[in-house]
């Protein structure tokens, strides 16, 4: 039996897109038949770009024979993760893969595993002889051209197609392999900003707990006077000082977290990628410091995370097309074991927040706002349904922070909290934070204080007091979070930050 290349190259697209990308849709939320209809078009856009690996491979009998077994066998292996434990292959996951011991590998082989493993390579073999023994190309260049430019169509042709294909099977064994090599870069760069500068803090100098928000806008906070009830627990507590005139001049994740963990300022905004953070001075300063990041990260900020003492990854395989539980209060148990182990300590906490699909960053304990979103698709949706789940996600939000407060009640400590940005809810047409939208610039900003730290620092809480009203940039939290810890340093400018008058 002969086969043409093109009618092989479609029937091994199809059978592997049928199991492996059905497996990585399922559990996708929809709404009726419409909603199913434009899941099985993303499929479909998949499996086409798909295709293009797959045609590309088998145009010499010699390279298919040698990767189509590897990638089933890899495909089959990663399938089996996200089944059993919803493990996805992200860069954070590649990370841990590498440091981890050979002890700790050992813990997630199993029987199970090797034989889906063995079955996958028994298949990609057998596929792999046909293609030997019965698949002739008659033009095999323009085979491969043809193969590359279907690769190319969400790098180069339709860019909004990049992430979902590269987040998915075959594509993400390259885009999370890709995004890992960049974060490694990031981490090992070599910044100087603060190598001849001298950071002192005071005996008793107080714990510092800076939490990095996502997608947090300062007018949903009943906190702010938003009409909901979205943060009961923070407004019930007189310590906690907000900012509701705080602004942002970056509105991404990637662009924003560096501006706030840097002296960047609007002047000279390039500092955020150039310059070390706040916690290489709190480290000369004597602080035990702990980074926790419940996100993916991003190149733009891998560096940050390791200037920390201690890095901890609470959701480490958590990619953005799975839609199970990605929590924020996943953070409290590596809280309490790594956070505050020093006599002075420094704690980073990177969350998830109010992050779009809203649904996975609350239990059913915060779904006070009813209906929420059921489709994953906006056009599905209505806004009521958009803005509920978002204010669920607050309502999460305020029962963890409140839970980080309760942690910190007793001791000399300062809460400082500051989400990346906002979210477009619908406001012109425009929803979550795709492109530069006026909701994405004010983020919610707030700050909690201990009783020990009041009778400390009086004339801080005051200055916080008479500063909460004003309209600030993100320029200040650099400063602000140097001087929650009175930390002495000419890197610290005083007028920017909200502990001075
Ligand atoms: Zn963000």
């Amino acid at each position: 039996m002969k086969m043409s290349w093109l009618s092989f190259s479609m029937s091994v697209t199809f059978i592997y897109s049928l199991i492996f990308l059905s497996i990585e849709f399922a559990g996708s939320p929809f709404v009726g038949f419409k909603g199913f209809a434009l899941l099985v078009a993303q499929w479909l856009i998949a499996t086409v770009c798909c295709g293009g690996i797959m045609g590309a491979i088998s145009v010499s009998r010699l390279s298919f024979a040698l990767l189509f077994p590897l990638m089933c066998t890899a495909s089959a292996a990663l399938a089996f993760f996200k089944v059993t434990m919803n493990v996805q292959l992200t860069p954070v996951s590649i990370e841990l893969m590498m440091l981890n011991e050979a002890r700790t590998w050992s813990t997630v082989m199993s029987p199970a595993l090797f034989f889906v493993i063995l079955i996958a390579l028994i298949a990609g073999i057998a596929i792999a002889v046909i293609r030997w023994r019965c698949v002739t190309v008659k033009h095999p260049l323009d085979c491969l051209m043809l193969s590359v430019i279907v690769i190319l169509i969400p790098g180069c042709f339709i860019p909004r197609l990049y992430v979902p294909v590269m987040e998915r099977m075959p594509f993400v064994f390259y885009g999370a392999f890709a995004e890992y090599r960049m974060n490694r870069i990031g981490i090992t760069e070599h910044r100087t900003t603060f190598d001849d500068i001298d950071a002192l803090a005071p005996d008793g100098a107080p714990d510092v707990v800076f939490v990095i928000g996502e997608s947090l806008r300062a007018d949903h906070l009943s906190l702010n006077g938003y009409s909901r009830t979205t943060t009961p627990l923070l407004a019930s507590d007189t310590a906690v000082i907000s900012f509701p005139g705080m602004h942002t001049i970056p509105c991404y994740t990637h662009t924003s977290v560096p501006h706030i963990m840097t002296p960047a300022d609007s002047v000279s905004p390039l500092r955020a990628y150039d310059d070390q953070s706040f916690i290489t001075l709190f480290r000369k300063a004597g602080f035990t410091t702990t980074w926790i990041e419940n996100q993916n990260v991003s190149p733009t900020f891998t560096y940050f995370l390791h200037e920390a003492d201690t890095l901890i990854y609470p959701n480490p395989s958590r990619s953005h097309y799975d839609f199970g539980k990605w929590l924020d209060s996943d953070i409290l148990p590596v809280f309490d074991s790594f956070a505050l182990r020093g006599d002075r300590n420094l704690a980073i906490v990177h969350t998830k927040g109010s992050h779009w699909w809203y649904n996975s960053h609350y239990t059913d304990d915060d779904a006070l706002f009813t209906p929420e979103i059921d489709s994953r698709l906006l056009s599905e949706l209505s806004q009521e349904q958009i803005v509920n789940s978002y204010d669920n996600t607050i309502l999460a939000t305020d029962r963890f922070l409140y839970a980080l407060i309760d942690r910190l009640r007793y001791r000399n400590a300062v809460l400082i909290f500051i989400s990346d940005h906002g979210e477009a809810l619908g406001e012109d047409g425009n929803y979550l934070h795709g492109d530069d939208y006026p909701t994405l610039h004010n983020p919610a900003c707030f700050i909690w204080y201990s009783d020990e730290y009041a009778s400390h620092y009086p004339e801080k809480v005051r200055a916080l007091r008479m500063n909460a009203s004003k309209r600030w940039l993100t320029d200040v939290m650099f400063h602000t979070a140097l001087d929650a810890a009175s930390i002495c340093t000419e890197a610290l400018i005083d007028s920017l930050s909200l502990f001075r008058q």
